[in-house]
């Protein structure tokens, strides 16, 4: 018997008066009609109809810890929102949680905290043009870096236009896209332009086009290529940071060293957050240190600021990253083997606690065992001509299948995945091992 979902249904209807498509953010206008939240419940979500789900879209990212917070978290944020909202004046606990970050993580010396992602690369590229005084920027096809003018570009990188409408073509001349992963192509960027490129901005993993990790030595080579041409190397760490790679983040993970790193999701603790780190001769050159122009009402938000240094003094503490990244790979085992007979076309992408079907279309048959945990992007593996590598691969697959008949399935089956294939989707430290065998049983079932 098909859920209720009547109160979702009428929420929706009321929304779609109101709000366009119904929601604040595109991606939460799911098929037919969203489920609308009411409540969060360790792993699991409780709609307004009282269903009950278990969640792997965890915010899109910044609940690494599930719905609860744990108990040391609430009551810094119960704390810091009981004192008073915020003052506009700088607390104690910012000074804390950049102490945290500039200790966890080696290239961050000095850190500033802004509002969201977006906020975050928005400054950062801001700061590397105002550091290196030249225009343009290099950014991944397929890579995401938030609602902002600089990267809503597609195309490469000698015909860049906007990927949305309301950015003028103007704008978009001073972004060159490139392929990820590949060296030569940014090897020839810099030979036509690097005396105008003030940096490279790229995610560690792509992690918002189906997840496609790096080659080896692909960091490295943007490293080495920024050092020659003087610009600036920054990593986006907004998904990946103290998610992969623990504590020390992506970058830890891969050994690269960027210039720059934003940050946000996780490090808020759930609430709203960016943040810019890196060296501290360019992280001063905002003002008012410097001349590069930066500020926020709510930046460095008290209650934020509290959630985000008790959520990573708690994963300091405990075992979150054994358990999240264990349950990943048993994730990702799993469905490897459910769609090696059944779907060898796809792909089951992700590392640590980020995983993904990607619902691909060429036919080469099953993944390797190199990649039984999740697609590494080997150069040397006979599959690899055939793994999704940009989010065009993601797009060119079975969209439609995922969207409209995977997605309302796992949601019948109890499971709330995100809206479409290109969104990570996430384990939390309140997941067990039992909600990733009922999830594996959910996804045998469709492919039976
Ligand atoms: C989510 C995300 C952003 C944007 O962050 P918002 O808080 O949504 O503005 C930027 N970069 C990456 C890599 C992200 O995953």
């Amino acid at each position: 018997m098909a859920r209720n979902r009547e109160n979702s249904r009428a929420l929706y209807d009321r929304a779609l008066s109101v709000m366009p498509a119904g929601v604040n953010s595109s991606v939460r206008a799911t098929q037919p009609y969203p489920t609308f939240v009411r409540s969060g419940d360790g792993a699991h979500v409780i709609d307004h109809d009282g269903n009950r789900y278990l969640d792997y879209v965890m915010g899109y990212g910044p609940l690494l810890l599930g719905h609860d917070m744990p108990e040391s978290v609430a009551a810094a944020v119960q704390r810091a929102a009981s004192e008073g909202p915020m003052y506009g004046a700088p607390t104690e606990v910012e000074v804390d949680l950049a102490e945290f970050v500039v200790r966890h993580v080696p290239s961050v010396e000095m850190i500033r905290f802004v509002n969201s992602g977006t906020e975050a690369t928005v400054s950062a590229v801001r700061l590397a043009r105002g550091h290196t005084g030249r225009n343009k920027i290099v950014v991944m096809q397929g890579g995401y870096h938030g609602a902002q003018e600089s990267t809503l570009v597609e195309g490469d990188a000698e015909h860049p236009r906007p990927s949305t409408s309301g950015i003028p073509q103007s704008f978009a001349e001073h972004t060159l896209p490139v392929p990820f992963n590949d060296e030569e192509a940014l090897r020839e960027v810099f030979e036509r332009h690097g005396d105008d490129i003030a940096c490279v901005l790229t995610e560690p993993i792509l992690g918002n086009s189906g997840i496609v990790m790096p080659e080896e030595g692909y960091h490295e080579a943007i490293r080495e290529t920024c050092d020659e041409y003087g610009a600036l190397y920054v990593l986006d760490e907004v998904i990946t940071g103290f998610r992969v790679g623990g504590l020390g983040c992506a970058q830890g993970k891969f050994g690269v060293t960027p210039d720059v790193t934003t940050f946000g999701k996780i490090v808020g603790g759930g609430f709203p957050v960016g943040a810019i780190g890196g060296r501290s001769e360019i992280i001063e050159q905002f003002s008012p240190s410097g001349d590069v122009f930066q500020s926020g009402t709510f930046s460095g938000h008290p209650v934020t600021m509290a959630a985000g240094l008790a959520t990573l003094e708690f994963c300091a503490e405990n075992d979150v990253y054994d358990h999240v990244n264990a349950l990943g790979e048993r994730l990702r085992e799993g469905l490897t083997d459910i769609v090696a007979d059944r779907a060898p076309e796809y792909t089951v992408v992700g590392t640590d606690s980020m995983f993904k079907v990607v619902f691909g279309r060429a036919n080469t048959g099953p993944q390797s065992d190199c990649c039984s945990a999740g697609c590494r992007q080997d150069p040397t593996c006979e599959r690899s001509p055939d793994c999704p590598k940009t989010g065009a691969d993601v797009a060119d697959g079975e969209t439609q299948r995922w969207d409209r008949l995977f997605r309302p399935f796992m949601e019948e089956q109890g499971i709330l995945l995100p809206a479409n294939q290109m969104e990570s989707q996430f384990v939390s430290y309140a997941h067990t091992e039992a909600d990733i065998e009922e999830t594996l049983e959910a996804y045998e079932a469709f492919f039976s």
